[in-house]
C-alpha cells in the first residue's frame, strides 16, 4: 500500500511512500495530509470472515485484519504481536475493548428506535484517543528500534490528547515526550492524570498562557527546521494517519455487535471536533462497511454542522472559538477535514490544494454546495449533522440517567442529543462514547447534583506528587529546555 498527499497532482497521486515512512511524519511536504492511494475493499466474503474473527478471537485479531490492509512493511507476525500487546483487557478494561450498551425503554420500543452507546473510553486516560494512541506508542517503539533512532515528541494539549499521548509513550524506548499545556486551564482530574506521571521520558510543561500560546510555541519550534532536525522533533497530533487507521477498527467492531447479519445497516453519531473520529467512519464505509448515515455532532463550535447543512466551510478565529463544557470539541477549524474534502471532490488534489492553501487563507471560507457528491439526492455523501448546547448537554445527561440509568459525559451527551434527531425506525443508531463522565465532573454535578463515579484506580490521584515544569510562553524557553533534556 502506498500513500499520497491530499494536495498531490498527476503521478504523485499514485503515491511514493509506504506506511512506516509516513508513520513518524506529520504533514506531507506539500502541506497536505497523507491518505492511502485507494481504500481496500472489504467484500461480502471478507466481511463474513471478519465477523467470525470478531466473535471467535476478539478486537486485537480484528485490528490485525484491518491494519494488514494498510501496512505491508511490517512482517505479519510482528504486526499481530503489536495488536495483541495493545488491545488487552488489562489496558482497556473489558474483553470486548469497545462494548455496546443498548438504551431501551417503553418509548424506544414503541417507536422501534434502536439506540446503542459504544464505549470507547475505558482505556488508561478514559477517553477514546487511547484506542489509537496506545497502538501508536507500540508502533513508534517498534519502528524506532528497527531504525536505531530516537524521537522527541513535542505537543500542545488542552486535555485529552496530551494525556493519551503520555500514557501511550511512557516508558517506551527511543521516545521522549515534551507536552505543553496552559497553566491551570485543564480540569483538576486531567492535570492530575498527566502531572502524576513519574516516567523519565515524560516532560510536562505548564505554560503561563492559554492553549493558543502553547500551540504557538510548538509551531515556532517546528518551523525552525535546523532545530527540528538536530533534536529529532516529531508530533502525534490528530492528523497522523496511523491514528486514523486505528480508529477504523471500532466501526467494524460496533457493527458486528449491533447486527446479526451483514445484510443489515447501521448509522453512527460521532461527537466531533477535528473530524478525526468521524473521518475513520468515512473510511470504514469507503471500505465497504454497511453504514447508512454518519451523523456529525458538534457543540456550540459548529464549523462542521454548518458545513453539512450548507456546504460552506468557514473556519473561525481562535477569538471566536467558545469555551464550552465539552471542551475537547472546542475547535476553530477541523484539522482532518481536508481528507474528507479530497474524497468528496473525487481526489482532485489540485483543487484541494487551491481550496486550503489559497481560498481559505484569503477569505476564511469555501463553498462546496455545488459539488456533485455533496448535492446528489441531498445525500451529502451519506452525512448528516446537528449541534448541541450547554443546556442540551445538561438535559441529555439528566434524562439519559433517569430513563436508562446510564451516566454519560458531556461530549457523548452532544452526540446523543443529535442522534435522537436522526433516528429512523428499525435502523440501529450507534452513538460513540468518547470520554467517561469523571473527566468532566463539574458539569455532571450541575446536571445531576452529584459527583460521577470514579474508577477505583483513579481514587485520590489529585493528591499524588506532581512532576511538571512551569514556563513562560516563549519559544526560546522551550527550545532551551528540550536541548537540555534530550541526548
Ligand atoms: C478529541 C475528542 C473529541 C473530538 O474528536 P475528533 O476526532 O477531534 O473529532 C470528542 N470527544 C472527546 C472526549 C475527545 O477527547
Amino acid at each position: 500500500m502506498k500513500y499520497c498527499s491530499t494536495r498531490a497532482a498527476g503521478d504523485d497521486l499514485r503515491g511514493h511512500k509506504r506506511f512506516c515512512e509516513i508513520l513518524l511524519e506529520g504533514l506531507a511536504p506539500d502541506g497536505g495530509l497523507y491518505l492511502p492511494v485507494h481504500y481496500p475493499q472489504v467484500d461480502a466474503a471478507t466481511l463474513a470472515r471478519w465477523r467470525n474473527v470478531w466473535h471467535g478471537q476478539g478486537y486485537a485479531a480484528l485490528a490485525f485484519e484491518v491494519l494488514s490492509l494498510y501496512i505491508d512493511d511490517i512482517p505479519a507476525t510482528d504486526l499481530k504481536a503489536l495488536c495483541e500487546k495493545t488491545y488487552t483487557r488489562d489496558i482497556f478494561g473489558t474483553p470486548q475493548i469497545v462494548p455496546l450498551t443498548k438504551l431501551e425503554d417503553a418509548s424506544t420500543i414503541a417507536a422501534k428506535t434502536i439506540l446503542y452507546v459504544e464505549a470507547l473510553s475505558n482505556g488508561p486516560t478514559l477517553a477514546f484517543k487511547d484506542l489509537a494512541m496506545q497502538l501508536l506508542g507500540n508502533l513508534f517503539e517498534y519502528e524506532l528500534a528497527r531504525r536505531g533512532e530516537h524521537l522527541n515528541i513535542l505537543g500542545a494539549t488542552s486535555g485529552d490528547t496530551g494525556s493519551a499521548a503520555e500514557y501511550a509513550m511512557r516508558g517506551k524506548k527511543g521516545v521522549r515526550v515534551f507536552m505543553t499545556s496552559p497553566l491551570g486551564r485543564m480540569s483538576p482530574f486531567q492535570q492530575a492524570q498527566m502531572f502524576s506521571l513519574m516516567d523519565e521520558n515524560i516532560h510536562n510543561i505548564a505554560v503561563d498562557g492559554v492553549f493558543d500560546d502553547c500551540q504557538d510555541m510548538v509551531k515556532a519550534v517546528s518551523s525552525d527546521l535546523d532545530f527540528k532536525r538536530k533534536h529529532r522533533i516529531g508530533t502525534v497530533n490528530s492528523i497522523n494517519w496511523a491514528r486514523l487507521m486505528a480508529q477504523v477498527v471500532y466501526y467494524f467492531a460496533g457493527y458486528f455487535q449491533a447486527t446479526r447479519s451483514n445484510l443489515e445497516k447501521v448509522s453512527f453519531t460521532v461527537p466531533s471536533g477535528n473530524f478525526g473520529n468521524v473521518c475513520a467512519g468515512h473510511i470504514a464505509r469507503m471500505m465497504g462497511l454497511p453504514i447508512d448515515t454518519l451523523v456529525v455532532a458538534t457543540n456550540e463550535n459548529d464549523v462542521l454542522d454548518e458545513f453539512f447543512r450548507s456546504g460552506v466551510y468557514r473556519v473561525r478565529s481562535s477569538a471566536d472559538t467558545l469555551e464550552t463544557s465539552s471542551p475537547s470539541m472546542d475547535i476553530s477549524k477541523a484539522s482532518n477535514f481536508e481528507r474528507f474534502v479530497f474524497d468528496l471532490l473525487g481526489r482532485d488534489g489540485v483543487r484541494v490544494k487551491a481550496l486550503f492553501e489559497t481560498t481559505l487563507q484569503q477569505g476564511g471560507r469555501f463553498d462546496l454546495s455545488a459539488a456533485p457528491a455533496f448535492e446528489e439526492a441531498g445525500s451529502k455523501f451519506g452525512f448528516a449533522s446537528g449541534k448541541s448546547t450547554h443546556a442540551d448537554r445538561l438535559n441529555t445527561i439528566r434524562t439519559t440517567f433517569e430513563r436508562f440509568g446510564i451516566l454519560i459525559d458531556t461530549h457523548t451527551a452532544d452526540a446523543l442529543k443529535v442522534a435522537r434527531e436522526h433516528q429512523q425506525p428499525g435502523l440501529p443508531m450507534i452513538v460513540l462514547e468518547t470520554a467517561l463522565p469523571i473527566k468532566f465532573a463539574a458539569t455532571i454535578v450541575e446536571a445531576l447534583g452529584r459527583e460521577p463515579d470514579r474508577p477505583p484506580k483513579f481514587e485520590g490521584i489529585e493528591s499524588l506528587p506532581k512532576r511538571v515544569t512551569r514556563m513562560t510562553a516563549d519559544a526560546q524557553a522551550i527550545k532551551n529546555y528540550i536541548a537540555q533534556h534530550c541526548r
